[in-house]
């Protein structure tokens, strides 16, 4: 019998049986870990509230052939502030499920959890208008996809003007590569220094950063046809995210 102590952040989780929930958690050092957890819908189970969605947790497990078992759990953050307010709410959720959709089971990345803990961190104290943005791109770089910025993509030469992006490429590409690129979209250079400020600046000072309205929807734009590109899905997230957008923009 294997058990061991780590710290998880809480994904996702469905109902089980009677009693139960499978979980699916992100673990600071054995990545993304499916577990049981006996008997937390019972009234008085003192584990239910450290498996509720984005909550940051110490957990005991046991360690199982396919899944783990729960067997204590102690909240660290419940990240209250997110579940009072319908935009935090839906950003968290998106914010779980691009880590959901970018990680492998049982394979550690700690840099990714470093990510989401920092920017449910930040959620928590109040939406920032870039945090999804500065999230997408510091989730991109911990995988290994952050987009190439410094000069074309293809090419290597400056990009001075008439900029394009292309998710193909994998980032800026100059206006001749971009000529056989069915991809590649003009982008301004006003959206691609924000790209490379939201690189460059820590997830902690995004509260700093802000976008003018045109520019900010071609950042989401070519960031979310990055994302996808990587991807190779839709995910649904986006559609909510967009819609709950929308509802509070008017
Ligand atoms: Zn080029």
């Amino acid at each position: 019998m294997e058990l061991y102590r780590t710290e998880v952040v809480i994904l996702r989780a469905w109902d089980l049986g009677e009693a139960d929930k499978l979980v699916r958690m992100l673990s600071r050092e054995h990545g993304k870990l499916p577990v049981v957890a006996k008997g937390v819908r019972r009234p008085r189970s003192r584990m239910a509230a450290a498996v509720l969605p984005f909550t940051h947790a110490e957990v005991l497990l046991y360690r199982g052939r396919t899944l783990e078992r729960l067997r204590q759990a102690q909240v660290l953050d419940s990240f209250q502030a997110i579940h009072g307010e319908l935009v935090r709410l839906a950003q968290a959720t998106y914010f779980c499920q691009l880590v959901d959709e970018f990680t492998e089971e049982r394979a550690p990345v700690p840099e990714v959890y470093h990510v989401l803990l920092e920017a449910l961190r930040q959620l928590a104290r109040g939406a920032a208008p870039l945090l999804p943005r500065a999230f997408e791109m510091k989730l991109l770089t911990a995988t290994g996809y952050q987009p190439q910025l410094d000069g074309c993509a293809v090419c290597a030469r400056a990009v001075a003007r008439k900029a394009h992006f292309s998710a193909s490429a994998g980032g800026l590409v100059c206006e001749s590569c971009a000529a056989s690129l069915e991809d590649a979209e003009p982008v301004s250079l006003g959206t691609v220094r924000i790209m490379q400020r939201l690189l460059a600046l820590p997830l902690d000072r995004v509260q700093t950063l802000a976008a003018a309205r045109p520019m900010d929807q071609e950042l989401k734009r070519h960031l979310r046809r990055h994302l996808l590109y990587r991807l190779d899905k839709n995910v649904a997230s986006f559609q909510f995210l967009d819609m709950l957008e929308g509802l509070t923009s008017v």
